[in-house]
């Protein structure tokens, strides 16, 4: 048993300093020590409050938010929840926008916080109705707003720099082989994959592809061409976006949505835990680094969200009927 040692002094400082554990399915599927880092225990329950705090915090110096100020962004949701709340401790106000394909317990989440929300149809990002130009649009015609701009905004990433990436490094007490994960805007795989390299260069950073996402080409051949789809929410990147500039990425896995399910799955039914389908995906992605690396190495990924943001979707057995999960799994 182990006890916290200290009374954190706010909701903010709950962010980030997240458990490292041991994933024993995973560890013996690939005859290594898998660890997964439980971004779930964030206060907003995502990865995302890390990237959301950075953000907002880098406005506040920049000068370009000032009390009172609004914050837009154009999100899959869990960086709207991290930045609404965010937001509530500093005593600003937040518009999300968000695409409506998205899980209904993100709306109602941010909703619960208080965040103005705006859903778009899921459209392309070459259309000017995608909700990343929505939401920069809506931030331009704001009196006293910035936009947050996850994608390209490299606050993101340097969340993971200085904080996932030292605090993998802390825990694993230096002694790391591979690292990978997921990318929606690219700032966790960046962030890690820099701060781990720059303690040891020959840490392997591994991309975890879902189909329907365009890296996976783009790292193996040059090339941004993507196949297939995915129901993944928060993940599937179709260009380079800043965050992901200069991401010393040595190798990559494209993961199916069966593959990624049957472990978020086995993680329930076997280790009581209750994920989504992009931490299922990225342990897929772990797995099989582990494998490529060989015995006995240590390799780390994200959990990156709770899976009780996706009761009315992935853990509903009805919407995975529809989706085709269940069958592709049996
Ligand atoms: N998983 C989920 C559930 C997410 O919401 C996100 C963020 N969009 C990611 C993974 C990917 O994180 P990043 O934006 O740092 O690439």
């Amino acid at each position: 048993m182990t006890f916290p040692t200290a009374i954190v002094p706010d909701t903010l400082s709950l962010i980030g300093n997240t458990p490292l554990v041991r994933l024993k399915g995973p560890s013996e599927a690939s005859g290594c020590d898998i660890f997964g880092k439980c971004e779930f225990t964030n206060p907003g329950a995502s990865v995302k409050d890390r990237a959301a705090l950075f953000i907002v915090e880098d406005a506040e110096q920049r000068g370009a938010l000032q009390p009172g100020g609004t914050i837009v962004e154009g999100t899959a949701g869990n960086t709207g929840i991290g930045l609404a709340l965010v937001a509530n401790a500093k005593g600003y106000r937040t518009i999300i926008v968000m695409p409506e394909t998205q899980s209904r317990e993100k709306m109602d989440t941010l909703r619960a916080l208080g965040a103005e929300l705006v859903l778009v149809p899921a459209a392309p990002y070459s259309s000017p109705c995608h909700f990343v130009h929505t939401s920069r649009r809506i931030a331009e015609e704001t009196p006293g707003a910035v936009w947050a701009n996850q994608f390209d905004n490299i606050a993101n990433r340097r969340a993971h720099i200085v904080g996932t990436a030292e605090e993998i490094w802390t825990q694993l007490e230096g002694r790391v082989d591979g690292f990978t994960c997921a990318v929606g805007t690219g700032g966790t795989l960046a962030g890690v994959g820099l701060g781990l390299k720059a303690h040891d260069e020959g840490v392997t950073i591994a991309l975890t592809d879902p189909y329907g996402a365009a890296l996976y080409d783009y790292y193996a051949h040059g090339e941004l061409k993507s196949e297939g789809s995915s129901v993944a929410e928060g993940i599937g990147q179709g260009r380079i976006t800043a965050n992901l500039e200069g991401a010393p990425i040595d190798t990559q896995y494209r993961v199916s949505d069966a593959e990624g399910y049957e472990w978020v799955r086995r993680l329930l039914d076997e280790e009581g835990l209750c994920l989504g389908l992009s931490s299922g995906i990225n342990v897929a992605g772990a797995v099989r680094l582990g494998r490529d690396l060989g015995p006995g190495k240590r390799v780390a990924t994200i959990l990156c969200d709770t899976g009780f943001r996706y009761l009315s979707t992935l853990h509903d057995p009805a919407w995975r009927a529809e989706k085709g999960l269940d069958r592709a799994v049996a």
